[in-house]
């Protein structure tokens, strides 16, 4: 390599740890390799059962901070506001601005709460993301519980995420011995529409069982007062209201001005660089790789986590790129709050405690590899 270059990591996500857990390989070339995030990273596999009570939130979070110097690299706490690709340029919310030579992005994404006119402004609805989200909510319930107030929840959007949150909203109550309502509603005919109908079955079953109301065929369009309104002009009351209606790209990529595939990401290829731009890689919820439509998983940053750091590597020494290419089939597994869980693989599923004790190991696992690699090795 002729001169140092700038490597900027924008977002601490799944992909970014690892590169961040590597970074001295990218300095050992010369390279000046900095980390940009406004916050540490929260952990969505545990988060549901941190909003259940099984988990502390210390037990969610790895410190980026921590980890990037562990390992020769920068770190700044700052939100990227807009990235000039022309000029190689990125502007901080904090007024400062970045030069690069290779970028990467992996800012996540969102769940569109201006979607459902009423909800953005109001204090008593919490959106999924960020996760740090559950932890006020837990914190808010747990106030609300020891005042002797019974709150009615409504939890929006019937996927994985809006069944896992009504899951241990419930399991919250229960363990406060709180008797609270929880209503799960859905616009779809049933809930996690993409995992085999028999896990469905069986989530229904254990929801039904633990008092969850569900509302299946019943669209949210406003909020307005205490109600949410439905589009056949129903109505549900509800003192807090947590939203989750599906994950849409971080809008940051849209302002890069690189091709996006809206809602979806940035357009990379199997390089996971964009289409356009091959010095800025992106990986996780906000790309969107050509001929694939990825759903928006953290196992797929994680599995694209390797090949953005080969691939930043290998654009320093000036070597061919490797090509990544997705998994057919992926493991998910829903902490339902009970000491159970429900676990899928493709058409597969099955439930109970021992996939509760999985998806405990291999979560815990991997919080505990990076808090080992930040030097911290701390239990909590
Ligand atoms: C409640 C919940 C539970 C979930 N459970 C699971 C699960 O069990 N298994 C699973 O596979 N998936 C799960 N998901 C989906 C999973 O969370 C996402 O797919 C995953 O977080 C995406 O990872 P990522 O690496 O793209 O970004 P993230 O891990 O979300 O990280 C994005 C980072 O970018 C930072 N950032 C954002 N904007 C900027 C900016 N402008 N400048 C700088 N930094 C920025 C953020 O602070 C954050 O640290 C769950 C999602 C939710 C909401």
């Amino acid at each position: 390599m002729s001169q140092p270059h700038t490597v900027i990591l924008v977002g601490a996500g799944h992909a970014h740890l690892y590169v961040a857990a590597h970074a001295e390989t990218l300095v050992e070339r010369g390279a000046r390799v900095v980390l940009v995030d406004p916050a540490e990273f929260w952990y969505s596999g545990l988060a549901t059962g941190m909003l259940g009570g099984m988990y502390q939130p210390t037990e969610d979070q790895v410190n980026p901070r921590a980890l990037m110097e562990a390992h020769g690299g920068e770190f700044i706490q700052d939100r990227v506001e807009a990235v000039e690709t022309g000029a190689r340029r990125l502007r901080l919310a904090g007024g400062g601005e970045l030069a690069y030579d290779y970028l990467s992005i992996n800012v996540g994404s969102r769940v569109n709460v201006g979607a459902i006119p009423g909800a953005a402004h109001d204090p008593s609805v919490w959106s999924v993301t960020p996760v740090s989200n559950l932890w006020k909510v837990r914190e808010l319930l747990d106030a609300r519980f020891r005042g002797g107030e019974t709150p009615r929840v409504a939890v929006v959007g019937g996927g994985p995420t809006g069944s896992e949150v009504a899951a241990n909203l419930t399991a919250l109550a229960t363990r406060h011995d709180v008797d609270m309502p929880v209503t799960l509603v859905t616009r779809s005919d049933r809930l996690i529409k993409q995992a085999p109908a028999g896990a469905a079955r069986a989530l229904l079953r254990n929801l039904n069982r633990r008092g969850v109301a569900i509302r299946t065929h019943t669209r949210i369009v406003r909020r307005e007062g205490e109600s949410l309104i439905a589009d056949d002009g129903g109505h549900l009351n509800a003192d807090v209201v947590v939203l989750a209606t599906g994950l849409e790209a971080n809008p940051l990529v849209q302002e890069t001005g690189l091709p996006a595939r809206s809602r979806k990401g940035l357009r990379i290829n199997a390089k996971l660089h964009s289409i356009a731009d091959e010095r800025v890689f992106a990986g996780g919820d906000c790309a969107a790789m050509e001929g694939f439509d990825l759903p928006k998983l953290g196992v797929f940053g994680v599995r694209q986590a390797a090949y953005i750091h080969t691939n930043l590597l290998a654009s320093l020494d000036g070597k061919p790129l490797a090509e990544y290419e997705p998994q057919k089939r992926y493991l998910a597994i829903l902490n339902l709050g009970d000491s159970t869980a429900l676990s899928t693989w493709g058409p597969f599923w099955w439930n109970g405690r021992s996939s509760m004790w999985l998806k405990d190991f291999i979560d815990r696992r991997f919080l505990e590899g990076y808090r080992q690699h930040s030097g911290n090795t701390q239990q909590h």
